[in-house]
């Protein structure tokens, strides 16, 4: 049974931590690595138990007793999804089908965990040109859209475009427009057994994407929608009749 989030969920960013160390730009962008970026953002929101682990830690950071102590998980991937260990990814899925949060953030869309979870390709198409993007909100009451206005706007990213092959969205709560033309839907949930995914697409490494205001409010209220909330108990297996079945022959 899925116990509820303690009032302040205990987050976990995950990163593959491989880019800064081999792109100054991206070194100088992130001098503690994008994972350190974001949890100072979560921690700048109120949210005061977060954790960070990357990939190459021992078991990618993600041992048995993190991932169990885990209420939300942040996963940044790009060029090592390969890398990352299908037990840990196994993991992982468990953990989200129990009810554990995740948060999928931008080239992550191609990680090992999110595919699985999706059963699609995750693909789309993408740009590197310093398009301006757009991220319309689209569903206004939507508790991860609160606190951003009518729509974020960041003025140089990568592009993605229609169409990201994943399956209907359960909610879509943003769409980007790119300078270029290309539409992308952007903030998309997911439910996964017991557990919320949001899938956020703002992120590429060489743009200062996560020290933007809204973006890391986005973040922040997607942390606190995907904690887990109280579940009934699921049960599963071979069954006993609740009532005296009828005689049959
Ligand atoms: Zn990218």
């Amino acid at each position: 049974m899925t116990q509820p989030a303690p009032a302040q969920p205990r987050v976990t960013v995950w990163h593959e931590y491989r880019h800064e160390h081999d792109n100054p730009r991206v070194a100088a962008l992130y001098p503690h690595g994008m994972h350190a970026t974001l949890a100072a953002g979560l921690r700048a929101h109120g949210l005061t138990s977060v954790r960070t682990a990357t990939l190459d830690e021992p078991q990618h950071g993600l041992t048995d007793e993190v991932l169990a102590q885990t209420d939300v998980l942040l996963w940044w991937g790009h060029k090592a999804h390969d890398d990352v260990q299908d037990d840990i990814v196994e993991k992982v899925v468990q953990r989200v089908w129990d009810g554990m949060g995740l948060i999928v953030l931008h080239s992550a869309h191609f990680s090992k965990v999110f595919k699985r979870l999706m059963g699609t390709s995750c693909d789309l198409k993408w740009r590197e040109a310093s398009d301006r993007e757009r991220l319309w909100v689209v569903d206004p009451s939507h508790p991860i859209a609160q606190g951003v206005g009518e729509y974020l706007e960041i003025d140089q990213e990568e592009m993605y475009g229609e169409h990201f092959d994943i399956p209907a969205p359960d909610e879509l709560v943003f769409v980007s427009w790119f300078t270029g033309g290309e539409v992308f839907r952007s903030g998309c949930t997911f439910r996964r057994g017991s557990g919320k995914i949001f899938y956020f697409r703002p992120g590429h490494e060489t743009y200062p994407t996560y020290e933007h205001a809204g973006v890391r409010q986005v973040i922040a209220n997607a942390v606190r929608w995907a904690a887990p909330t109280a579940s009934a108990p699921r049960a599963f297996g071979e069954s006993a009749p609740l009532e005296p079945l009828p005689e049959r022959v």
